[in-house]
């Protein structure tokens, strides 16, 4: 009998029967796997696992949340392997230019749009928590028991009149510039190789900037919103950051690896930045000692990290496990009528324009 492996995350004492995208409840899927006439065995176990199970696997269901890193070698080692799919969105994880080269027919596909919402709420949480300086302020009030209004003040403001750009206008980032125009911003700015229509951009007041140089040296607050591919790794470097208005904000729930995580920490410890926010790190679970985890700015505050959670809320893992149930439907029943936006690779072919301006894209419609 062929094989389902999901490696999912961890529910252990947390786990509720709502919290479907944990390993122990596999998605809600076993039976509906198990009907299919495949067994299923689920993980949250990325290492020695993933790699005994991976070896006769035909399909692998992961999650950008504990992210299984399915690499050349576990590519390799899967013999059997059809197609992987992401819980959630974003399958950077996997390491899609090898098997684009590889000329095996493996597909990729993911459950566009699943989380994109609770994303970009997330987003403008985390642009809000910054502007007003909110977490600091929250501790004076609870963990300090303190009433230090100049604390707080001295490194607060508001997001009215503000400019604010999106690297990546997708469907995350036009999402967090729907959500921002009604907050009366200086301007909404955005860069990406794919243009937004004339309407879309005037719905939101939205304007294109040419080079993503340019687009940070006019902003007061930056978010990434961006897959992480060859193009956009390490992107926000050293050499960028220092392009970035002086006092910048900069929130990240794309990908921690689109960033430089020590010259992040190290330009809110300048000043270059006064604050970064977001919940993607590299590698994920982010070691004990990763920068992100203790910078601050020169008033204590300026970090608003949080773990990978913005997809991952209840609302999102029911959307995304239903999504996971249709594409496995489309698979076991072999018509592969998938929905084209959830398509990253079809049998080895890039079927997205947003992995990258250099990619040769299949049309899939
Ligand atoms: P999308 O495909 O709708 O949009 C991505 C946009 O980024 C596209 O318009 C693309 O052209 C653009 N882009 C690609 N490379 C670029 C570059 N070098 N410079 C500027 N723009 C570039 O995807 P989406 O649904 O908006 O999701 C975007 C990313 O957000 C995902 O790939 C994933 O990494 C991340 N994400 C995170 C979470 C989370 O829980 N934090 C959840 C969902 C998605």
């Amino acid at each position: 009998m062929s094989k389902v492996l999901a490696v999912l995350f961890k529910g252990g004492e947390y786990n509720t029967a709502k919290l479907l995208g944990s390993a122990e409840n596999a998605l809600g899927l076993r039976s509906f796997i198990e009907s299919n006439g495949r067994t299923l065995f689920a993980t949250a176990d990325k290492e020695a696992t993933l790699d005994e199970h991976i070896k006769d696997a035909e399909v692998i269901i992961t999650t950008p949340f504990n992210p299984a890193y399915i690499s050349k070698e576990r590519i390799e080692s899967a013999k059997n392997l059809k197609l992987l799919v992401t819980a959630g969105v974003g399958s950077d994880h996997i390491d899609l230019d090898y098997i684009n080269k590889s000329g095996r027919k493996i597909s990729v596909l993911e459950v566009t749009g699943s989380n994109t919402s609770s994303v970009a709420e997330h987003a403008l949480l985390t642009i809000l928590a910054l502007v007003k300086n909110f977490i600091p302020a929250h501790k004076v009030a609870t963990e300090e028991l303190g009433w230090d209004i100049a604390k707080i003040s001295r490194d607060a403001y508001d997001l009215e009149g503000k400019v604010v750009a999106t690297i990546g206008a997708g469907r995350i980032g036009y999402k967090i510039l729907e959500r921002l125009a009604p907050f009366k911003p200086g301007e909404l700015l955005y860069y990406d190789y794919q243009g937004l229509s004339p309407e879309l951009e005037a719905k939101v007041g939205a304007k294109r900037i040419d080079t993503i140089e340019e687009l940070v040296s006019k902003a007061d607050i930056v978010t990434i919103n961006a897959p992480l591919h060859a193009g956009t790794k390490g992107l926000v470097n050293k050499e960028l950051l220092s392009k970035f208005k002086p006092g910048a904000l900069l929130v990240n729930t794309a990908r921690g690896a689109i960033c430089d995580a020590q010259a992040v920490a190290d330009a809110v410890k300048s000043g270059q930045l006064r604050g970064y926010g977001g919940d993607v790190w590299f590698p994920q679970p982010a070691p004990a000692d990763h920068p992100w985890r203790s910078f601050t700015n020169k008033f204590g505050g300026g970090n608003a990290m949080t773990p990978h959670v913005s997809g991952a809320n209840l609302d999102a893992q029911a959307r995304y496990s239903l999504g996971v149930k249709n594409i496995l439907t489309s698979y076991f029943t072999g018509k592969k009528d998938y929905r084209p936006q959830d398509i990253i690779l079809l049998d080895g072919e890039y079927a997205t324009k947003s992995y990258g301006n250099d990619k040769k894209v299949k049309d899939v419609k």
